[in-house]
């Protein structure tokens, strides 16, 4: 497990030039006495009959599970990851499955552990083991002592400059991580869900307005800096460069590195700093939407709505009934005028909210992600192993999902502007995180946020203003256009949507709304907007820290 099952960490630490020459070779010896150490410390308190076997079994099978994804994609045993490995569904951990992860398996786990499982161990007798166990817990906690003081000058700063090394420590970081991730429903006290915009109300709508109908496209694993509309060589998308109406944020950052941690984020009026600080569940914007009196409805078409949802009309798309086992976004069209009608017609007659939640960009399978008549670049990577495809190959398979995407934007759009609700419509795209395609050999997501490349948390934010509807007419779209390179971030989604469906609501934050600058004439919001800034002096507590997105990323692909 030390060495072997540690090959990930090896590999960084030489990246680093930690590991030449004799100060080098002194530093590995220490730091592979050290993880030794821990897992005596962790085996000596479970040597007994019953666990000592099947207990080293498991750190075996978890070593070899995790040393494959750290090795193939770069993704690191943090909370995070464990989280999503936790929360993951069958389709999306088969597309994981492939031979290396076998071949992992069968090298670093089921060899050992079936050369450990024919080996008699002398336990002797059961007073003796109530002493001899924890003394040997206690003489590897000195030994570890010894291996960290000795190299505690190069391991401090080695630590401090590279966070992401201790989230590579094998099986230990993975074994911390599920534990906290298991811990968790007993840390949180198990208080009720705490209410948010009881006293949201629809602003009154001028006489003869048509109900608003605002459609969320939750997206999925897209880069804002693959979408051509955002300066991409690439002719990524099309459909929206031709419709009328669009408008683009090409600043935007997302609250978290997956679909995890952003989508509650998203929905949430916390912002990302208070989210993650938060000690008790809380209604998000789905509910207060709903307080107002609108009607909502969530259509799935991914793994599920991690939580958000839960208070609201949603239904998952039938994976089953689509063909190849598999739907495509655009089968969530087909029944969702049906669906809407279906929703509760007092609050229809109020106003629509409908989130389609994307399979988009969904990886390592990028392949699959695009009908196969339909692929623009090719040769693309067909394997989920990303790693044994080249470069071109894996971005190739991811920009085609990126023209899926914008594909199934145009025919939201045109299914809008046929508008068989007959409604005032609105569509918002934003999505969930980004992705690395083989940058430093970083693949897919998931990376603890404050050392993830921008390609992670630089995300689309796309609007579309129904040419000539009400909401057209109060936002002024060369005011949004003139914004568009301004920062905004997941932490202005709630808001700008309550201002979107024009709720006002103590929740409602106008200077988190990205549309409040430009909009006027809209009775109800214009007292408020006229408080609030411009985005770009928007409060930087709430936005992320970040950089500026290098033009050069944007062609290095082009
Ligand atoms: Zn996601």
């Amino acid at each position: 497990m030390t060495v072997a099952g540690n090959a990930a960490l090896w590999q960084r630490l030489n990246a680093l030039g930690l590991l030449q020459g004799p100060r080098g070779w002194a530093f590995a010896l220490c730091a592979a006495v050290a993880i030794a150490a821990t897992l005596a410390i962790i085996l000596s308190l479970l040597a007994w009959r019953a666990t000592l076997k099947p207990a080293v079994t498991l750190l075996l099978l978890a070593t070899a599970v995790a040393s494959h994804f750290m090795l193939s994609y770069g993704v690191l045993m943090d909370y995070g990851m464990l989280l999503n490995a936790f929360q993951t569904d069958r389709s999306e951990a088969a597309a994981l499955l492939n031979l290396g992860l076998f071949g992992s398996v069968l090298l670093l786990a089921a060899w050992p552990a079936a050369w450990l499982w024919r080996q008699p161990v002398a336990y002797g007798r059961l007073r003796r083991q109530l002493w001899r166990n924890p003394a040997l817990a206690a003489g590897a906690l000195a030994v570890l002592a010894l291996a960290v003081l000795a190299m505690f000058q190069p391991l401090a700063s080695t630590m401090r400059n590279h966070k992401d090394l201790r989230y590579m420590i094998n099986p230990l970081a993975g074994v911390v991580s599920a534990v906290r991730v298991a811990a968790r429903p007993l840390q949180r006290p198990s208080l009720p869900m705490e209410p948010l915009g009881l006293d949201a109300r629809l602003q009154p709508a001028p006489a003869g307005a048509r109900p608003r109908l605002l459609l969320l496209v939750l997206g999925e694993t897209a880069r804002s800096d693959h979408f051509s509309l955002n300066g991409y060589a690439r002719p990524t998308t099309p459909q929206l460069q031709q419709q009328a109406g669009v408008l683009s944020f090409v600043n935007a950052w997302s609250c978290g590195t997956s679909t995890a941690e952003s989508v509650p984020c998203m929905f949430s009026d916390l912002g990302r700093s208070r989210y993650k600080a938060r000690n008790r569940d809380r209604e998000g914007l789905l509910d207060v939407l709903q307080h107002a009196g609108l009607a909502v409805l969530w259509l799935d078409n991914q793994s599920g709505c991690k939580g958000v949802c839960d208070r609201v009309p949603h239904a998952a798309m039938d994976q089953a009934a689509c063909p190849g086992g598999a739907c495509p976004d655009e089968a969530m069209l087909d029944t969702l005028q049906a669906r809407i009608a279906a929703l509760d017609p007092a609050r229809r007659a109020r106003g629509v909210v409908v989130v389609l939640h994307q399979m988009g960009s969904h990886g390592p399978a990028y392949y699959q992600r695009s009908a196969p008549g339909q692929k623009r670049f090719l040769p693309e990577c067909t394997r989920n192993a990303l790693q044994d495809c080249s470069r071109e190959e894996v971005v190739n398979a991811y920009d085609n999902s990126i023209v899926a995407t914008d594909r199934f934007l145009g025919q939201a759009i045109d299914w809008l502007r046929r508008n068989p609700t007959g409604t005032d419509n609105t569509l918002l795209y934003v999505s969930d995180h980004g992705e690395s395609l083989g940058e430093n050999n970083l693949y897919l997501h998931g990376m603890p946020y404050a050392i993830a490349p921008d390609a992670q948390k630089h995300v689309p934010w796309i609007t579309w203003l129904a040419p000539g509807s009400a909401q057209a007419a109060v936002l002024s779209q060369p005011c949004l256009r003139a914004q568009a390179a301004a920062p905004v971030s997941h932490d202005h989604y709630f808001h700008s949507v309550l201002g979107l469906m024009a709720v006002s609501t103590e929740a409602y934050k106008p200077a988190l709304d990205a549309y409040a600058a430009c909009r006027s004439g809209d009775p109800a919001l214009n007292a408020s907007a006229a408080q609030a800034p411009p985005r770009s002096a928007a409060p930087g507590s709430t936005t992320p820290p970040r950089s500026a997105p290098k033009p050069a990323d944007k062609t290095s692909e082009g």
